[in-house]
């Protein structure tokens, strides 16, 4: 499996090959392309009317208005929030994390090298949206989610797809030598060998590991394998040190 290319009304995003098999879901990450030139951004220097179009342009390509989307306040942080309503709250809440089994009901977060991913119980129809930062990742946001989707709707790990979407890949990720630390300190099975000289994190892949780890089957997971940094496709923080945000979008039809 993998993630493919779309284009719609000239706006290209990325989506899981996986997820594409269940019709009643649609799933999507945006890229900068937006009529063959760099133009969909989801950065906070657009301001609030600019921020309204860039949505509103997003979510019709997957049938949604942007009153249905839920977002959150991102902290970096292992809050998720489960939404059981319709209505939008007024204020964003602190949170990197959503999951609902309401259909018509959008799950959004933001991403400039953080890894999006998305989680699909199809059994109980409930899915949820993760940003997961390497604060998120460390905090095993990931495995929360799956254990609160357990509490929550029933889901059995062995049932769920997840996709994880482009991110900051190991090639472009250096980290000074204690955040390095701090992963191997956490999950020294995670390690793989025994260079101590080059600080480089793959938070993709402690990611899929964190979701093995909570159940999942591997062949139950879909990888992007696309750095944000590597491809012009995307916005980087890391590499341009500039606002633009990409969006990560599930919605159960
Ligand atoms: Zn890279």
């Amino acid at each position: 499996m993998a993630w493919i290319l779309r284009e719609t009304n000239g706006i290209k995003y990325y989506s899981s090959q996986l997820l594409s098999n269940f019709p009643w879901l649609v799933q999507g990450f945006s890229t900068r392309w937006e009529e063959n030139a760099v133009g969909l951004n989801f950065g906070s220097s657009l301001g609030e009317k600019g921020l309204r179009e860039a949505y509103k342009r997003f979510f019709a390509v997957f049938g949604l208005q942007p009153d249905q989307v839920h977002t959150v306040r991102q902290v970096h942080g292992d809050l998720i929030i489960t939404i059981d309503q319709f209505k939008k709250e007024n204020r964003l809440q602190e949170a990197d994390g959503l999951m609902t089994n309401l259909s018509g009901v959008g799950l959004a977060t933001l991403h400039a090298d953080c890894v999006p991913v998305i989680i699909v119980d199809p059994l109980h129809r409930a899915v949820a949206a993760i940003h997961a930062g390497w604060k998120g990742t460390l905090a095993g946001i990931v495995k929360k989610a799956v254990k609160q989707m357990h509490r929550r709707y029933g889901t059995e790990p062995v049932d769920c797809r997840a996709a994880i979407g482009p991110a900051i890949g190991e090639c472009c990720y250096q980290v000074s030598a204690e955040r390095y630390r701090l992963f191997w300190d956490k999950w020294p099975e995670f390690k793989k060998g025994e260079r101590e000289d080059v600080f480089s994190l793959n938070l993709v892949e402690i990611n899929k590991k964190l979701l093995l780890k909570s159940g999942l089957r591997s062949d139950n997971i879909d990888v992007a394998s696309l750095c944000t940094s590597c491809h012009q496709v995307f916005y980087s923080y890391r590499r341009a040190k500039e606002s633009g945000r990409m969006l990560s979008l599930v919605a159960l039809k």
